[in-house]
């Protein structure tokens, strides 16, 4: 192909998966598979890399950018961006018409859900996004071009011809699902959780990486046109305007003829609030017409032709009785508030978060307060503040405790972290998280071993450390309440039958911080013995691809750990596999998926096939995957593979590759 033709070409396919990625992405209405849009990305990442001089900056190969920066630089707005007055009861939006109908007459208004998340600007110029920024102060904001870009719903070029240097406003959320789902994840990985939806978006556009933003389901809303050469009349058409030119507009906008109707809407979204996957509260309403929006005017602080009205905010205050101190698998001390229950947007709560002791202290939360708790979504409620003026004067500070509370050990404080710890590693509090965690299914799989169980041994004192668990008797369970011959035996099998589990597993079961599931894997896959594993300096794990550096030091710091080289000769003695048989392999670096159900093999004998093989097991689809092995009643994962065009295997073939007859 020649230049001429590759320039058409790749044109042709930005333009043909820009297409794309807005049906799918803003209007939420893919017409192709993603199978066929990975060929398309990968045909036009086929052209780029043989013409790289003809990569466009609007190319969908460009979102998600190179290296990691060194910070953010300070941008100014060129208009300032304002903040809005707010209303807070019926009454006062009746006043805000009063005002507004003073000056000008035949009010339109439109009421648009107030969303929480991070309000942005995004600058075009001929066409193409150049530079995004935060809100900031309102005056200047943090330039995060670079992280902006990864969110697929903002467009990298314009559709269309009406909007080509402009600058457009809005807002940057996280999904209400996708937080969930990524918290725990998170919290499994021990990194860090965020309280609410609005902090994990502002966490990850602060993130100086675009390579871990872009691994985040962020989204957005544009609502607000400051500047174009468009001649705009209303607010109404801006929002079309928007929606013409690709970016997503919420639904939900109304426009409404009086201010009786913007009440109404205020009521009818607030009962709708919590059934929509992302956060809101309140209504903006703005003067629908510009020339009506001029003659208004703005203060100093705020535009006269807008008001946000909020909604009843799912806060109330109560006393905080006492605070408490729990302590986490990795040993971190949170202080928790416990609380005179009460309703917080239809929820009685009684507890809540407290986050972390600097943050006890800077807010001065005492016990005895009146405070003000708050919760937002589905997530742990927090002590917003206390109400200072109510105090009585017997309201006590707590002072961040010298000794866990669990194991009065003295705790230790690094100072690069917020975090107080236990360092004791045997401190029951931790010890039920870590066995709990190497019991789970995806470690060491030991059934019959629940929460109240571990709590019941370590009560007892059967245990101090994992490989204890590996010394219990029958007689030693027979004296735990509501054990019987039956229980007793399960759980026995339980333990012994997870020694073979294999090294990937074992690995994943230390509960080493950052260490999941895939790099368990990736670990044994490399190193065949926890031996070797344990040798390896964090720059020499660098190396392994596919492995970050916080891993890479995270793991080589619990090696250099004493008690942690205690635990494993341990379970080397009690007969633990540590180690993988190296085999000449076919299967070195190669990734399974399994779907559906085996007749001859159960699904950990198989996984422990491919690792012996020098294989990996991946619980997702992905194009990196290169066996997918199908067995009775395949799932979506079936599917999707179909779709990717993996290699299916069956059952016997599966066998064979693994060298099992
Ligand atoms: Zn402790």
């Amino acid at each position: 192909m020649n230049k001429n033709e590759a320039k058409k070409q790749i044109k042709k396919l930005c333009d043909e998966i820009n297409h794309h990625n807005y049906k799918y992405y803003v209007e939420n209405n893919p017409v192709i598979s993603d199978y066929e849009y990975d060929m398309l990305l990968k045909k036009l990442e086929t052209l780029e890399a043989e013409f790289p001089d003809l990569i466009t900056p609007d190319s969908p190969t460009q979102r998600i950018g190179g290296e990691p920066l060194k910070g953010f630089k300070s941008v100014e707005h060129k208009i300032a961006m304002l903040s809005l007055d707010n209303a807070y009861s019926y009454n006062e939006l009746r006043d805000f018409d009063e005002r507004v109908k003073k000056n000008v007459s035949d009010v339109e208004y439109v009421c648009e859900p107030k969303i929480d998340g991070i309000s942005i600007s995004l600058i075009y110029e001929n066409g193409l996004f150049v530079r995004g920024a935060t809100r900031g102060d309102g005056i200047k904001g943090d330039d995060v071009t670079a992280n902006l870009r990864t969110i697929h719903s903002i467009p990298l070029r314009l559709q269309g011809s009406e909007l080509q240097n402009a600058e457009v406003r809005g807002e940057v959320y996280f999904p209400i699902t996708a937080f969930k789902k990524f918290n725990k994840e998170q919290e499994k990985k021990g990194e860090q959780v965020f309280a609410n939806p609005r902090n994990a978006a502002a966490g990850s556009l602060r993130q100086l990486d675009p390579r871990i933003v872009g691994t985040r389901p962020l989204d957005t809303f544009l609502y607000y046109i400051t500047y174009s050469e468009s001649d705009l009349q209303t607010q109404e058409q801006s929002l079309e305007i928007l929606r013409k030119a690709g970016f997503r507009v919420n639904p939900l906008i109304k426009k409404v003829h009086n201010i009786e109707e913007a009440t109404k809407f205020c009521a009818d979204l607030e009962a709708k609030r919590e059934s929509l996957d992302y956060e809101i509260d309140g209504v903006v309403l703005k003067v629908n017409s510009f020339s009506q929006q001029k003659e208004l005017g703005s203060t100093i602080k705020h535009p006269r032709w807008a008001i946000a009205f909020k909604f009843t905010a799912k806060q109330a205050t109560t006393r905080l009785n006492d605070i408490v101190v729990q302590v986490g698998r990795t040993g971190t001390l949170t202080p928790v508030a416990i609380l005179e229950p009460v309703q917080v947007g239809g929820v009685t709560v009684s507890r809540a978060t407290l986050h972390n002791f600097d943050e006890l202290k800077r807010k001065d939360i005492r016990i005895g307060d009146m405070v003000l708790v708050e919760r937002s979504g589905d997530v742990i409620p927090q002590v917003v503040k206390s109400i200072i003026e109510k105090r009585k004067g017997d309201e006590k500070a707590r002072a961040i405790p010298k000794k866990c509370p669990v194991c009065r050990s003295d705790v230790i404080r690094t100072s690069d972290e917020v975090a107080v710890r236990c360092p004791n590693k045997e401190c029951p509090a931790r010890l039920k998280w870590r066995i709990e965690y190497f019991a789970s299914r995806d470690a060491m799989d030991i059934d019959h071993l629940g929460g109240q169980t571990i709590d019941k041994l370590i009560e007892k004192g059967f245990v101090d450390t994992i490989a204890d668990l590996y010394g219990l008797t029958k007689e030693d369970l027979l004296t735990l309440e509501g054990f019987k011959d039956k229980s007793v035996e399960n759980l026995l099998e339980s333990i012994e039958k997870s020694k073979h589990q294999g090294l990937a597993r074992l690995i994943y079961g230390l509960g080493i911080r950052h260490v999941g599931k895939f790099a368990a894997q990736l670990l044994a896959s490399q190193y065949h013995s926890i031996d070797e594993l344990a040798k390896k300096t964090a720059e020499e794990l660098t190396q392994i691809h596919g492995l970050g550096e916080k891993t890479a030091e995270a793991i080589a710091t619990f090696f250099a750990t004493e008690e942690n080289i205690e635990l494993i000769n341990k379970l080397k003695d009690i007969g633990i596999r540590t180690k993988e048989v190296k085999k000449e392999g076919h299967l070195v670096g190669k990734k399974f998926v399994f779907t559906g159900g085996l007749v001859s093999l159960s699904r950990p004998d198989a996984s422990d096939l491919v690792m012996k093989n020098g294989g990996m097991v991946s619980s997702a689809i992905g194009k990196d995957i290169d066996y997918v092995v199908v067995g009775t009643e395949p799932g979506s994962k079936y599917e999707k593979a179909k779709k990717l065009g993996l290699v299916l295997i069956d059952e016997n073939e599966f066998k064979k590759l693994v060298g099992v007859t």
